[in-house]
């Protein structure tokens, strides 16, 4: 039996692949680009605040008890829920609508514009719960071709059929009548990168999972403690990650991928290798495979590029949730442009979370740490950011203006990174902060599979591998990784 394992990246995906497989006898080893664990669930420390610098919350937090339980582990790391799920103000309101997972109380906010919203609220969870449990099959599957996708899709109940031919917009758009409740539950289809537009309407079963199958986590002390909790258990497990090691270059022997080799030259040999680096990227880049070449990259589809600021304030924001979503008035014409036209950020839409409201240890006392995700076109359609400081002055300046406080002058930490940050940090195709996108020729049996075209010990775990982007998802291709590769070594 093959016994020795390289995982190329310590992003979750890389490190909890790496216990899942230490826990069942293999010899791990990790190589990581850069000089810390994470990837993108990373963290900065600066002046004496702490930012989580990607991810921010979590759903579907059965997927991290269950690898906790399917590593014989306690979870270790803590979470707790959180209640509203985030709160969203357009520019047209001075109040927040909260999205509470009471039903009732969240329908109380729209008596005035729309006082049926609570049974097409109702009716549309409903959809969404019997999507999520229809499709269960197909998210938590490995598929060793096109066809036996098609086939594990043939599974599901034809009911859904009419919803594979709509949009997230049109099947909220069924439910819910007013522009502020269908504004406001699309949002979710920004979480996966793209617009409620061009984001298949079967993925509105994530309204299921926040409202109702579960909710949205944060974790105690900041979201980093997940990483440090599993490098932790590695250690316990022997598994030595060796940082600053970049591989660019490949020694094969027929169908056998006899080494990765770093930066340096230097050669690292294993039985079995696994790309944790982004599934399409890798194979372009490392393996220079001619269907992943930079001008095929540039034609499939992306996620929106992030720009994301990181602020130490030297006062508190009271009045504001730990999440929290501001929009504009042109939520149409927005998710329209925010891919492609630079000029959309004229008018930012954003997200700003409070790290601090329910981490006080992350910010000194009476400070705040706030951090903001502005979507952008990737650099594709924006290559140049020398322009970053006035684009980030007009997004404190629009901040500022919708919680009348000029928080200009309290900023005493700023640091802010553009997609060109996020490219050349993690190796993201044009700085595509979520990878390849999930539009339906983009999943599942579409997707870059976890198992390589040509190298018989290679595997992959990640984002753009199945079955997508986010934490929990990303848990899950951790266990369809581990799957091939105990498939691959049995006797
Ligand atoms: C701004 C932002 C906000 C987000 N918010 C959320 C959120 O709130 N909730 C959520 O669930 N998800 C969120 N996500 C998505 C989530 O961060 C990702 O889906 C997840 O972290 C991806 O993990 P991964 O292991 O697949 O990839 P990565 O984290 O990218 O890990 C891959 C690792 O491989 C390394 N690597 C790459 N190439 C090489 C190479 N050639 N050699 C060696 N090492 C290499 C990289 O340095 C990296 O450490 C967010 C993402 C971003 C960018």
């Amino acid at each position: 039996m093959a016994k020795n394992v390289l995982i190329a990246g310590a992003g979750l995906a890389g490190l909890a692949t790496a216990l899942r497989l230490s826990k069942k006898g293999y010899r791990v080893e990790i190589v990581e680009k850069n000089d810390n664990a994470g990837g993108r669930l990373n963290q900065l420390k600066k002046d004496g605040f702490t930012f989580d610098t990607g991810p921010s919350f979590f759903s579907m937090s059965y997927e991290f008890t269950n690898f906790a339980k399917e590593c014989n582990i306690r979870l270790p790391f803590e979470y707790y829920e959180l209640d509203p799920l985030y709160s969203v103000t357009f520019r047209k309101n001075d109040f927040p609508y909260h999205l509470y997972k009471d039903i009732s109380k969240l329908a109380a906010q729209f008596s005035e514009t729309e006082p049926d919203f609570e049974q097409g609220m109702r009716k549309y969870l409903d959809k969404c719960r019997r999507l999520y449990h229809d499709t269960n099959i197909v998210i938590k599957s490995n598929y060793d071709s096109l066809l036996d996708y098609l086939l594990t899709l043939m599974k599901v109940n034809p009911v859904h059929l009419p919803v594979i031919f709509r949009n997230f917009w049109q099947q909220v758009s069924h439910y819910v009548k007013s522009n502020d409740a269908r504004e406001i539950l699309s949002l979710v289809a920004f979480f996966l990168g793209k617009t409620p537009f061009d984001t298949a309407a079967v993925y509105t079963l994530l309204s299921y999972t926040e409202f109702m199958h579960d909710g949205y986590y944060n974790v105690v002390g900041g979201m980093y403690k997940i990483v440090e909790g599993i490098v932790e258990e590695l250690e316990k497990e022997n598994v030595k990650i060796h940082y600053n090691t970049e591989i660019v270059d490949f020694i094969a022997e027929g169908r056998t991928l006899k080494y990765l080799v770093d930066k340096n030259g230097r050669k690292w040999g294993s039985d079995i290798i696994i790309v944790n680096g982004d599934a399409a990227v890798f194979r372009g880049s490392v393996f220079r495979r001619k269907e992943y070449s930079q001008e095929k990259l540039d034609r499939m589809d992306w996620t929106m590029g992030s720009l994301t600021i990181y602020l130490g304030l030297r006062c508190k924001l009271p009045g504001i949730s730990h999440h929290n979503y501001y929009l504009g008035d042109n939520y149409r014409e927005y998710a329209e442009k925010v891919f492609k036209h630079p000029g959309v950020m004229e008018k930012p839409y954003y997200y700003v979370n409070v790290l601090s409201r329910s981490n006080p240890g992350c910010a000194p006392e009476g400070c705040e740490s706030l951090f903001f995700v502005c979507p952008v076109p990737d650099l594709r359609f924006k290559n140049n950011w020398d322009d970053r400081d006035a684009i980030v002055d007009g997004i404190i300046d629009d901040f500022s203006g919708r919680i009348k406080k000029d928080i200009r002058p309290e900023i005493i930490s700023r640091t802010v990174y553009t997609p060109v940050d996020w490219r050349d940090q993690f190796n993201l195709h044009r700085g595509s902060g979520l990878g390849l996108s999930h539009k339906m020729l983009q999943i599942g049996g579409f997707r870059p599979k976890n198992f390589d075209e040509e190298f018989l010990n290679v595997f992959y775990a990640g984002a753009s591998t199945i079955p997508g982007t986010g934490l929990p998802m990303v848990i899950i291709s951790s266990r369809l990784a581990t799957e091939r590769v105990e498939q691959y070594s049995k006797p």
